[in-house]
């Protein structure tokens, strides 16, 4: 059996008819066997599809062949198409969905205003010169902040992407304006958006890291400013770039019951609750541990 490979990319460039891009992506990936997710924008497209790897070779030459997609770096990553049972590529108004399609400018070099991009040394080297000056701002969610973050980074108040800009128009954060920000996330396509947003609202001096967590991780492992685990919209939940019984590993992640650390969110027993929580392995073994504390003060179990 053939190896099987999963490919991320986004690009930022105009594109004047989305829904044709859409229909051809989706035929393409159709006849090479392709599933995965696929978004298409007039700003761009972001996908994550996987595949035998002869048939995703060629759809990274055949989405070449787009003139705005000519220079889209493609990344392969851990996994296999199974983890994408389905194959669904759709448009819409904005590639990362913080709710302002119009605030956002696209051009044939990416999103319009945007920070500057840093590479992973040039991240530790203005560390190096400006120290303490320098705030790293999570472009994420406080779920995946919980398990890991550049140190003593400034984590939004935000349950989703949707709500950055509210959090951000709040004057909380308004004393950074004049200070060096560097905006992170998992792969970098938020920071596109979130570091034009935040210049847009008076942010002088906005970075952005390169391929994101996952490319400074994989530089530094254990030994730079990222501590704690990378949370991934797979299966296996969560990832460390080195040992994480290294003694360098930082355990940010804490159980909510016990504070034990863990890196592993678990559903909450009651099915009609849906959240998601840190639970250590020995309180998830509890039938008392199993729940969320909203749902464990509700709940009448034997402790
Ligand atoms: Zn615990
Ligand atoms: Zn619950």
């Amino acid at each position: 059996m053939a190896i099987s490979k999963i490919l991320l990319y986004y690009r930022f460039t105009p594109i004047t008819d989305p829904t044709a891009v859409m229909l051809w992506q989706r035929t393409l990936c159709e006849s090479l066997g392709l599933t995965g997710r696929i978004l298409i924008s007039r700003h761009g497209i972001n996908g994550t599809v996987g595949g035998e790897l002869p048939s995703v070779k060629r759809y990274i030459r055949a989405t070449r062949a787009y003139p705005g997609f000519r220079d889209m770096e493609f990344k392969f990553s851990e996994g296999s198409a199974a983890d994408f049972p389905r194959l669904s590529v759709k448009v819409r108004e904005e590639l990362v969905a913080f709710g302002v399609p119009g605030d956002i400018d696209v051009d044939d070099d990416g999103v319009v205003g945007g920070g500057v991009h840093l590479k992973p040394e040039e991240v530790n080297e203005l560390v190096d010169t400006r120290g303490d000056e320098v705030v790293f701002f999570d472009g994420r969610n406080a779920m995946e902040a919980g398990i890991g973050r550049f140190r003593d980074a400034v984590v939004p108040d935000v349950e989703t992407t949707h709500d950055f800009i509210d959090e951000i128009e709040s004057g909380k954060y308004d004393d950074l304006k004049d200070r060096p920000v560097v905006t992170y996330c998992t792969g970098g396509v938020r920071c596109e958006v979130l570091s034009a947003l935040l210049r847009k609202r008076g942010f002088r001096e906005v970075y952005q890291i390169d391929g994101g967590i996952v490319r400074y991780g994989e530089t530094y492992g254990n030994d730079g400013l990222w501590e704690g685990s990378l949370y991934v919209f797979d299966r296996r939940m969560h990832m460390e770039f080195g040992d994480a019984t290294d003694h360098n590993f930082v355990q940010i992640g804490r159980c909510i019951h016990c504070t034990e650390g863990t890196n592993t969110y678990r559903n909450c027993a009651n099915g009609q609750c849906r959240r998601q929580v840190l639970i250590c392995d020995g309180c998830a073994g509890t039938e008392a541990g199993s729940y969320c504390t909203g749902c464990r003060s509700t709940v009448s179990v034997d402790a």
